[in-house]
């Protein structure tokens, strides 16, 4: 296993092939209309650290709004980060000039939700998968036409399907071209951001499993977000879990799900079906939503919600740190 800094959920591997460490994005706001000053700020990221190694799946779950699609926006850069540093091969990726980033860009990709989002409407799909290779300039148009029916057949898509405009596919079909759009440029690296959540059950199975076999042949590292347990732990090697901008728990897969440490990750998977009656949990219900990252809570920042809170918790703040090899947790209660 690769060394740890300080607050790390690490990756198995003995060099990271992406390595963030204490990432932060905040965003300032105003406090009134367009004439106002500025006010506070939204703290969307504080202090997030993690690796992932060649061909591994680090899962970063938690609830909407706790900061997951953030950080993997930042990983690729799709916006800026406030604070922190990713490396991405050894690179320094915020550091990167234009022609750089562009070139990191070929290696590390990304997978979102909606996939239509990210096409051109006017566009066959198959020319969208193409433009990559263009705009890379890898290829000339006919090439990259080429490789891209190539890349659309490997995920499932006939020769007649590259020739359709997105709006004549279904969810499922446009995210199989949304991973030929990533898959296109040959990367390393895999952000899939909720990547199936927007599907029905078979198809997201049908996904899931592509993207497994894909990693196999290609020996591909994803960072998967979703918000779905019972999926993160089928893909995932190791996980980590997100609440209000911060990593509270960081644990191989299997462990996390079968002892977990930190209270909010049990409130997680108490609301997971079990695969048998004997597994099930009870059921932990939270207080509250999450709060607002404007105006996080002092102490613990669960703590409002947390069903074994203690008078400490809402004054101090408990160190992310390892309780267990290759297990990390913010929680008092593995003091
Ligand atoms: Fe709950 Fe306290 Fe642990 Fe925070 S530190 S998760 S409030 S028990």
């Amino acid at each position: 296993m690769s060394s740890a800094p300080a607050n790390e959920p690490t990756a198995t591997a003995e060099a990271a092939l992406l390595e963030v460490t204490d990432l932060v994005k905040h965003y300032r706001i105003r406090s009134g209309g367009a004439m106002s000053r500025p006010g506070g700020s939204l703290r969307a990221v504080d202090g997030v650290s993690f690796r992932v190694g060649a061909g591994e799946t680090l899962g970063l779950v938690g609830e909407s709004g706790g900061g997951k699609t953030t950080v993997g926006l930042s990983v690729l850069r799709l916006v800026q980060p406030s604070g922190g540093t990713v490396s991405f091969e050894g690179r320094d990726v915020l550091a990167a000039g234009r022609a750089e980033l562009k070139a990191l860009r070929r290696r590390m990709q990304i997978v979102f939700q909606d996939p239509i989002g990210a096409l051109d409407p006017r566009k066959s799909v198959g020319d969208s998968v193409a433009e990559g290779l263009r705009i890379q300039g890898l290829a000339p148009r006919a090439e990259a036409r080429r490789r891209a029916v190539e890349v659309l057949d490997r995920v499932g898509l006939t020769a007649a399907q590259a020739g359709s405009l997105p709006h004549e596919l279904s969810g499922g079909q446009l995210q199989r071209v949304g991973i030929a759009r990533a898959l296109v440029l040959d990367p390393r690296l895999v952000v899939c951001d909720e990547p199936v959540s927007a599907l029905d059950v078979s198809i997201q199975a049908q996904i899931i499993n592509l993207l497994l076999d894909l990693q196999a042949e290609r020996g591909l590292a994803y960072l998967f977000i979703a918000h779905d347990l019972a999926l993160v732990r089928h893909i995932s090697d190791r996980v980590a879990v997100m609440y209000l901008g911060r990593i509270v728990e960081s644990a191989p897969a299997g462990e996390l799900f079968d002892s977990p440490a930190h209270p909010y990750t049990r409130a997680l998977l108490s609301a997971v079906p079990a695969d048998h009656p004997a597994a099930a949990r009870q059921r932990i219900v939270l207080r509250g939503e999450i709060p607002s990252a404007s105006a996080p809570p002092t102490g613990c920042p669960f703590a409002p919600r947390c069903p074994d809170a203690m008078a400490r918790c809402s004054e101090q703040a408990p160190e992310f740190r390892e309780i267990a090899p290759g297990r990390w947790a913010a929680c008092f209660l593995n003091d």
